[in-house]
């Protein structure tokens, strides 16, 4: 195992980096901007270096600065978290040239999954379930684009290759509006990602969000540990998962996770990866690939056992996977609510100091954050300050757990979504399982 790591990212990530860190005795080093310079994650870090004002672009997407905490600090590996520099082929290049370990798949296949067009047709070609689609960019050819989505039948969605964040996509339903709205979303795509290139894919009604975490190391091993339901959304953005996914029987679980396995001893994948679906009428549709450790990640470890992090340290640093597929038992059933900084009605951020703050506890709950009485939320990040996550032997004890741990939870000084959640458990829909990804805004945000 390497003996130091950076830490380049913040919040609730940063202080879940560290633990694993600390269980391996791996010494730490935290990168931060001026606005967290009193997080406890960096005063529990062994070392840390503030790389940059509060502004993202200048401190935790400042590649140079990040590299250079690592040169003087005599690191030997950078793990990225999520958000910010996880998904940045370019980033994981310097890394590597420069000397250092990237917790991470290999650039080149962070630059292929990247793209969600050389996603797809990899996925395709691995005999991974797609979306029916335009299976390539659209180019010029407004006949050419006419005839696809008239083979594939409208509704259509426009989307960015480039695109993420829930961003630069538009849906189409008619022919009329098709040739309009795939200059709109290419100029979109160019400003936002600048990349213009826009694919099709058939406009999907009534899906819900499954996803298949696995673990490759670099010997050409992979397994997956099952599945994850996050269809609980709005403005694409997740707000509840579980795991497993409600109404997805073992065999199914079995042979898509299987399939997905096999993509990545396929394409040479390394470390924790994400396969998203969407999942309606009984069939996936594989939409992207995510290459880094997810939000959600938790609610895998607790049905698993599995410590996904120290997975991630220990394939970077060059061992082989210690499971096979027959180690992975999913047992009982978990729940992750993502408590943001924001009004539970209109959305709008809350960022400020928490004057107030009991965390919950008892039998099946975990929070995973850096918060606590005093601290100040930043105004210049995302809002999400907590994941609060219960684990039960059945889902419906996860929920009531939640339910629990929901009132329980004293966060005061600021506004938080912890109403929201408090709904959606008590949802007779949620409770039964009954939703697709379009059920949290239709029923919570009119
Ligand atoms: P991003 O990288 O921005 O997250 P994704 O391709 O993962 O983009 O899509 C994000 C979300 O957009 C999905 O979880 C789903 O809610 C919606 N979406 C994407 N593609 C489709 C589709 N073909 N049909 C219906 N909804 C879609």
């Amino acid at each position: 195992m390497f003996d130091k790591l950076v830490i380049a990212n913040r919040g609730e990530i940063a202080l879940r980096i560290l633990r694993a860190c600390r269980e391996l005795g791996v010494r730490t080093v935290a990168v931060h901007s001026e606005a967290d310079r009193d997080a406890k994650y960096v005063r529990l870090a062994d070392e840390s270096v503030c790389i940059g004002p509060a502004a993202a672009a200048e401190s935790y997407l400042n590649v140079p600065a990040v590299i250079a905490a690592a040169e003087v600090t005599d690191a030997s590996a950078i793990h990225p978290g999520y958000g910010f520099l996880a998904e940045n082929a370019d980033f994981a290049e310097r890394v590597e040239r420069s000397g250092f370990i990237f917790v991470g798949p290999r650039p080149e296949t962070i630059r292929l999954m990247g793209d969600k067009v050389s996603a797809i047709r990899t996925m395709r070609a691995a005999g991974v379930p797609c979306v029916p689609g335009s299976d390539g960019p659209l180019d010029d050819d407004s006949d050419r684009s006419l005839r696809i989505a008239e083979k594939i039948g409208y509704p259509v969605i426009i989307k960015a290759a480039g695109g993420g964040g829930g961003k630069g996509m538009r849906i189409v339903h008619t022919e009329a509006a098709l040739l309009n709205a795939i200059v709109l979303t290419r100029a979109e795509a160019q400003a936002a990602f600048d990349n213009d290139v826009v694919y099709m894919e058939k406009f999907l009604e009534r899906p819900r969000h499954i996803e298949f975490q696995v673990l490759a190391d670099e010997h050409g091993d992979a397994i997956h540990l099952g599945d994850r339901d996050c269809s609980m959304q709005r403005r694409h953005q997740k707000v509840v998962e579980e795991a497993p996914a409600p109404g997805i029987t073992d065999a199914q679980r079995r042979e898509l996770g299987e399939r997905c396995a096999a993509a990545c001893r396929e394409i040479g994948y390394r470390g924790a990866g994400t396969f998203e679906f969407l999942y309606q009428d009984e069939r996936f549709f594989f939409i992207e690939m995510n290459t880094r450790i997810q939000v959600e990640h938790p609610v895998t470890e607790l049905v698993t056992g599995v410590d996904l992090v120290k997975q991630q340290l220990s394939i970077a640093a060059g061992y082989p996977l210690g499971l096979t597929q027959a180690d992975i038992k999913l047992t009982g059933s978990a729940m992750e609510c993502r408590i943001n900084a924001e009004d539970p009605d209109t959305f709008m951020p809350s960022p400020g100091r928490i004057t107030q703050y009991h965390q919950p506890g008892g039998p099946g709950v975990r929070v995973d954050s850096h918060i606590y009485s005093g601290y100040v939320v930043p105004p210049h990040y995302d809002s999400m300050i907590a994941k609060l996550i219960t684990y039960g032997g059945s889902r419906d004890e996860a929920i009531a757990r939640m339910r629990n741990a929901l009132m329980e939870m004293v966060l005061e000084g600021i506004r938080t979504n912890i109403p929201l959640h408090q709904k959606i458990m008590n949802d007779p829909d949620f409770r039964r399982a009954d939703f697709s990804i379009d059920h949290l805004e239709q029923r919570f945000t009119a």
